[in-house]
């Protein structure tokens, strides 16, 4: 590809794309040995193969974060799992261009973006960091007879699963392992196939921090195997999961037999909601990067436009404007936008959405092609714009995870809040407005977990986030997800 290429350091996976998974402090095949393949969502070439692991594996995975739970890292003080934290925060500075590197070919995303979140990426470790610090139980004044003391004490719940998804692992691994190593929990981590490398690179980068053996283990492989194995394991006290709606529900099913907790980050079909009287000039490229930021495969994606009736039009011509404006490209040149899909399984499912918008009455206005020349062996597609959209077709209704937006007008505030809701999702939504009524209006009658106003898609691990109705439950960030990797015990001490 002929593109001016961001600069970068010698990737190390290159001499070894044979990844093993990560147990005990060190890397080792699968029990059985066997292997599944990775592509360059650019090339639509093998990229690496991952050790396949399955139930036997994640038996021994679960093993060694028991050993870890109860043995040396039962031992360490707060403040020596924060300094953890901190020299991970150093190491994953230092070798921040190796990981986003690793990340960008293994699953698409813009080099230039991925670079451009490095501050935000190491303060949310020092986030955490600070959490390991802040865990505190209560002394409680009670009402009872005699000389009883109440305290409720807080520990951590033992081994944690945790369950990523391939949009953004690097950032989804944080808020897993971010409260595992602030609780004194430990983790047995599956990535997705199409987003393991850099994971696998973090867990020896853990252990250069000092983190004992055991405490993060690593079980690459497939959902159905490793997944269903660590999501129904009897000795995990807790499974983290970010991924689809219908995983989701697998996951709860799995969680029955031991009663695990959950925390579970779901899809989303996020309304974007442009009132006539927004600035357009911020408006426009907003509403644009909230659905095409990282081709769209973001669970927040204001996905679903809705657009005033007054400005509708001029709004629907300036956004594919500016959506024919954004490069699609090879994601290691400086000037792209937007990578490729993830996979040709994503590519082939956006694609039959595409097709179906206007089998359904929706007006194509711009993209839904895939590039040709030298971009034709990978999964890209272009940036997509539909109108006439009605709220109750299907590319309206159901998450499509890549770069279409579809835009529906609306007249009042009533509509555009019960358009808005009409949705079985509750992840993200916005608002661009300069009216405080208008704004108020709809923070407090949207139902979804985060509202951006005039901005879209800001995240801070101290706010948290999380989701309304299928988006999931459990809220990632912010003390109330500290407390969910947290026991409660109440302790009555008769001192009279
Ligand atoms: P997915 O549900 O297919 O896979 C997610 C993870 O679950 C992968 O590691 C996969 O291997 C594993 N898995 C699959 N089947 C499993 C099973 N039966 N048991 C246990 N594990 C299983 O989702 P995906 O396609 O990787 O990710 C895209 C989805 O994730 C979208 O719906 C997106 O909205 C959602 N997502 C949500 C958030 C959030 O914070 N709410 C963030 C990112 C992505």
């Amino acid at each position: 590809m002929s593109c001016d290429t961001l600069s970068t350091p010698p990737l190390n996976f290159i001499s070894n794309p044979h990844k093993e998974l990560f147990i005990d402090g060190r890397s080792c095949p699968a029990v059985a040995g066997e292997r599944i393949e990775t592509f360059n969502p650019a090339t639509g070439r093998v990229l690496a193969t991952l050790a396949r692991g399955r139930q036997a594996d994640v038996d021994a995975a679960v093993m060694s974060a028991r050993r870890a739970f109860e043995g040396p890292w039962s031992r360490f003080t707060p403040a020596q799992r924060q300094q953890v934290l901190v020299r991970f925060a150093e190491l994953v500075e230092k070798h921040y261009d190796e990981l986003t590197l690793l990340e960008s070919h293994d699953m698409g995303a813009p080099l230039a973006r991925l670079r451009g979140a490095k501050e935000s990426y190491i303060r949310n470790i020092l986030y955490y960091s600070s959490q390991a610090r802040s865990i505190s139980g209560d002394t409680i004044p009670n009402s009872l007879p005699g000389n009883v003391t109440t305290m409720v004490l807080k520990a951590p719940v033992g081994v944690v699963g945790g369950i990523l998804p391939w949009n953004g692992p690097l950032s989804s691994q944080m808020y897993v392992i971010g409260p595992v190593l602030a609780t004194g929990c430990t983790a047995v981590i599956k990535p997705a196939e199409e987003g393991s490398l850099s994971i696998l690179r973090t867990a020896e980068l853990l252990i250069e921090a000092g983190l004992p053996p055991g405490v993060i283990n690593i079980v690459t492989g497939l959902g159905c195997e490793a997944g269903s194995a660590l999501a129904a394991h009897p000795d995990v006290n807790r499974v983290a999961f970010t991924g689809s709606t219908v995983t989701g529900r697998e996951i709860i099913r799995a969680s029955a037999g031991n009663m695990k907790r959950l925390q579970l980050e779901l899809g989303g079909k996020s309304p974007d909601i442009v009132f006539a009287d927004a600035d357009l000039n911020k408006a426009v490229p907003g509403v644009a990067m909230g659905i095409y930021n990282n081709s769209g495969q973001i669970c927040f994606a204001g996905s679903r436009v809705f657009v005033q009736r007054d400005i509708h039009d001029e709004f629907v011509d300036r956004l594919a404007a500016y959506s024919r404006t954004l490069k699609v490209g090879d994601p290691l040149a400086a000037d792209t936008k937007l990578g490729p899909l993830v996979s040709q399984r994503q590519l082939d499912r956006v694609l039959s959405y595409v097709n179906k918008g206007p089998e359904e009455g929706a007006r194509l206005v711009t993209g839904g092609q895939r590039p040709g020349g030298e971009l034709s062996g990978g999964y890209f597609i272009e940036p997509t714009v539909f109108s006439n959209v009605s709220n109750k077709m299907t590319i309206a209704q159901e998450e499509i995870f890549g770069p279409v937006a579809c835009v529906i007008p609306f007249d009042t505030i009533e509509e555009a809040l019960t358009l808005g809701n009409a949705i079985d999702y509750g992840l993200g939504s916005g608002v661009w407005s300069s009216n405080v009524n208008t704004v108020m209006r709809m923070i407090h009658g949207i139902q979804a977990g985060t509202v951006w106003v005039n901005c879209y898609g800001l995240l801070d691990p101290a706010v948290g986030f999380g989701g309304y109705k299928h988006s999931g439950y459990g809220w990632k960030g912010g003390p109330s997800q500290i407390d969910g990797y947290l026991y409660q015990k109440a302790a009555y001490i008769n001192v009279g």
